[in-house]
């Protein structure tokens, strides 16, 4: 039992604390992808616990090597994606090819049946709410493979190698899933705390600013429309309609960023996204035909969003006028559907623009930051807040000189389908 226990837990400390150094590094959120590099170094950090977990094996017999090293492979695989998991894979390939013995092939295969399995229902494990049933099912597709692969090749292997390993392998693969989901939850309330905390000095300043900037220009307002209607100075009353406009115009603008400051329930509706990318195209095009841009979008197809029309293009309008203005000469925006899963839809708005460094992307959306002469930099928070409110999502990708692509990931409506059908899509 003891000869168990131990190796047992020296794995599960493994697979942890690389999984606690993976988050240190890369605070894991859902729903959002990390970069190519990152990707990279998910897969070099998991490869590294794969192969301190073969140091460790839990069962020696004859030449086959029992340990777990086939958890980061999982796991790696089906949070983060295909390349990482493979990286992951390379890695213990490689190490058992170097460990040499009979059973080298039957160790490439189990590696390779560890990777299949999980690519193959990665899709499925990333939609899943709940995770841990996915889970329940993928380790029982890939225990029994598993033990019809060396139940069919070792036939020394006795009854109880088979309790002890296996319990050992879902004890590690469900505890690590239980620790990932848990930093997932920790990050988010401390992303969101960080957020509300910044959102409410903002929101204070903003309001105290349009309280006493307001009343002075209801006077102002009034005094002008008074005078221009009473006056027999014909330039006065020419330009009267003229500082009104102007008046109404800052007075827009205020009632906009107070609008970020009110508790507003954004007013959900089932819209076809398609029509609203168009109309903000459309709208956004002129601005960018002045800076020379061209703004483009691809036929998404028809799909039905559970969204606050009004704040979305309003959203919208915010990205791509930033995307607009990262353009010095020429160039081009385009609109385009990224990623589709059964509840959201993930858009991207991609420009070929000055881009961003990696410490700019990071303070893209806190409340003033700007980098342009006339800028507020209120337009991103403004966006972040709206987007959030229905249940969307807001994610930026930059390259220095070479432009942004922003994800947009929006809830998809639960009826979507039926609608489409009846739309004729
Ligand atoms: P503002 O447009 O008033 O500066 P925003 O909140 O809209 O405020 O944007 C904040 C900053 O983020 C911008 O000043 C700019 O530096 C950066 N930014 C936003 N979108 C892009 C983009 N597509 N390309 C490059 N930089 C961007
Ligand atoms: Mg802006």
């Amino acid at each position: 039992m003891q000869a168990f226990i131990e190796p047992l837990f020296v794995n599960i400390a493994i697979v942890f604390s690389f999984t606690h150094l993976l988050n240190m590094f890369f605070p894991l959120h859902p729903g959002v992808i990390p970069s190519l590099k990152n990707k990279v170094i998910f897969g070099i950090i998991s490869g590294f616990g794969a192969l301190v977990c073969m140091m460790f094996p839990i069962e020696t017999l004859k030449d086959s090597f029992f340990d777990l090293r086939n958890v980061p492979i999982m796991i790696v695989t089906l949070y983060v994606g295909w390349l990482p998991g493979a990286i992951c894979s390379l890695f213990v390939i490689l190490a058992r090819m170097a460990m040499g013995g009979d059973f080298v092939w039957l160790g490439i295969v189990l590696t390779f049946l560890a990777y299949g399995i999980s690519l193959t229902y990665q899709g499925f494990f990333d939609e899943d709410k709940r995770r841990w049933i996915s889970a329940l099912y993928i380790s029982v597709v890939y225990t029994l493979f598993y033990i019809l692969l060396i139940h069919t090749y070792l036939e020394f292997l006795t009854l109880d190698f088979y309790l002890v390993y296996f319990s050992s392998f879902l004890i590690a693969f469900f505890s690590c899933i239980f620790l990932i989901e848990r930093l997932v939850k920790i990050n988010m309330q401390l992303k969101e705390s960080v957020y509300l905390d910044k959102l409410a000095v903002a929101g204070q300043m903003a309001a105290a600013i349009a309280h006493e900037v307001r009343n002075p220009m209801t006077t102002i307002r009034g005094m002008i429309q008074f005078l221009g209607s009473t006056t027999i100075d014909e330039k006065l009353k020419e330009h009267s309609p003229l500082l009104i406009e102007e008046l109404d115009r800052t007075n827009k603008i205020i009632t906009d960023y107070l609008s970020m400051v009110k508790p507003d329930v954004p007013k959900l509706e089932r819209i076809n996204l398609k029509n609203v990318l168009t109309d903000v195209v459309s709208l956004t095009a002129p601005y960018g035909s002045i800076h020379n841009v061209e703004v483009t979008v691809c036929d998404i197809g028809s799909h039905i969003v559970n969204i606050d029309e009004q704040k979305l293009k309003q959203g919208l309008i915010n990205i791509i006028k930033n995307g607009i203005e990262a353009i010095d000469n020429t160039g081009s925006i385009h609109l385009y559907k990224y990623k589709i899963t059964k509840r959201n839809i993930t858009i991207a708005i991609e420009d070929n623009g000055k881009g961003m460094t990696e410490k700019e992307l990071e303070q893209i959306g806190l409340p003033f930051y700007t980098t342009k002469a006339k800028g507020t930099g209120l337009g991103m928070m403004v966006t972040y807040k709206l987007i959030r409110d229905m249940g969307g999502k807001l994610h930026y990708e930059s390259e220095l000189n070479e432009g942004t692509r922003v994800l947009l990931t929006l809830p998809l409506s639960t009826k979507s389908n039926q609608l489409q059908e009846e739309v004729g899509v």
